[in-house]
């Protein structure tokens, strides 16, 4: 997998590098990831945060996830590009949505989560291991 990790928003007014590779990748059917993508999932990578730097105007939004940590999400303020989230129950990484990557086909998922939320026309890779809910403890 790639050394360096960059990508942005799609009016280019936000950018992001990442010096290391992501710690873990994959899908989430959860209602929260279908309402904030405006469809079935979304594909994440958690990337670390002390290497992850950005720069732009962005707009943030906080709400409290069933887990009951407090998500916050990142979003360019001029096209409204999903840029990354940050949650306080894990404050060492950061997730980006993996279609703002400069090259998202460096992308490989490591799991699939919330396939009980999922809708029947959102297909996944079924070779791709997958929980119905969050994964069982130290996976992330
Ligand atoms: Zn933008
Ligand atoms: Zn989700």
């Amino acid at each position: 997998m790639a050394e360096k990790i960059s990508g942005g928003c799609q009016c280019g007014a936000v950018r992001y590098e990442c010096s290391e590779g992501p710690i873990v990748a994959g899908h989430c059917q959860c209602t929260n990831c279908q309402k904030f993508s405006g469809t079935g999932h979304a594909t994440n990578m958690m990337l670390p945060k002390d290497a992850f730097t950005v720069t732009g105007e962005m707009t943030r939004y906080e709400y409290t996830a069933d887990s009951g940590n407090t998500m916050t999400r990142f979003f360019c303020s001029k096209c409204g590009s999903p840029v990354y989230g940050a949650s306080s129950g894990n404050p060492a990484g950061v997730m980006i949505r993996v279609g703002g990557l400069d090259d998202p086909a460096i992308f490989e998922a490591n799991f699939s989560l919330f396939s009980d939320s999922a809708q029947s026309w959102d297909h996944i890779d079924p070779s791709i291991k997958s929980f119905p809910g969050m994964p069982p403890k130290p996976a992330d």
